[in-house]
């Protein structure tokens, strides 16, 4: 690393710097700002950069209050030349002016894991059935909310209650059946979807009506690109598809 270079801002931490601007009526910060010192304890503490990527400064009082005029300077309505703010910079401001709620509950959500120590548990999620990079709300609450999905104790119970009530293990937005397909071999296979939003995926226990049951090419899907869809949107897409 090269010296008094600064890790590059993850989107997780340009949330919760936008949503301290947005409380701050789209106005920079400080560094003896209360809430910029917060901030700053707060983003030291969050598990995105490794310690060997850190120097002393890392997110210090002086680098928040900078990037909190970094956003300032970046919003539509700045008259003046925008600081350096980076394509991360411009589309987190345009998320929080386009869905504020969703936004401010995802720096809540990210806050409030830190806190609690939950992020410690989950691990880096890559390749698989959504790919955290590309999440909306941030790496640290794909993270958590992944490795719900995957829970094997829950996809278990998930898949006994619908047995259970009869119906079959069939993909809810195309109907693929692994057993039919795959015969034995895809007896018993599905995979798990969380359909509640990342910020709300993680604060209480996971009902079973919050899973949907998808086939895997259905589940990657729904989790590609920045905007993911609802089990019931997918459906639409394959049946208008089929239509044409
Ligand atoms: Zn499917
Ligand atoms: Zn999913």
């Amino acid at each position: 690393m090269q010296p008094g270079r600064a890790p590059a801002w993850e989107r997780d931490e340009v949330i919760l710097v936008c949503d301290l601007v947005y409380h701050n009526g789209w106005n920079r910060g400080f560094p003896d700002d209360p809430a910029v010192i917060e901030l700053s304890e707060l983003l030291q503490q969050l598990p995105l950069h490794p310690q060997e990527k850190r120097d002393p400064r890392f997110r210090n009082v002086n680098g928040v209050a900078h990037k909190t005029a970094d956003l300032h300077t970046n919003t539509p309505w700045y008259q003046g030349k925008p600081k350096n703010g980076g394509a991360v910079d411009k589309e987190v401001i345009r998320d929080f002016l386009e869905y504020p709620e969703e936004m401010q509950a995802a720096a809540k959500a990210i806050r409030d894991s830190i806190r609690y120590g939950s992020f410690e548990k989950s691990e880096p999620v890559e390749g698989a059935a959504g790919d955290e990079s590309e999440a909306p709300e941030g790496r640290l609450l794909a993270r958590k909310y992944f490795a719900r999905e995957r829970d094997p104790r829950l996809r278990d119970k998930k898949i006994k209650s619908v047995l259970a009530a009869g119906r079959d293990l069939s993909c809810e937005a195309c109907g693929f059946d692994f057993e039919a397909v795959y015969g034995e071999r895809g007896r018993g296979y599905i995979e798990c979807h969380h359909i509640l939003p990342l910020h709300a995926s993680g604060a209480t226990t996971t009902q079973l009506k919050d899973l949907a049951l998808l086939c895997s090419n259905c589940h990657r899907m729904i989790h590609r690109g920045k905007e993911w869809l609802t089990p019931g949107r997918l459906r639409e897409l394959i049946q208008q598809q089929r239509a044409d």
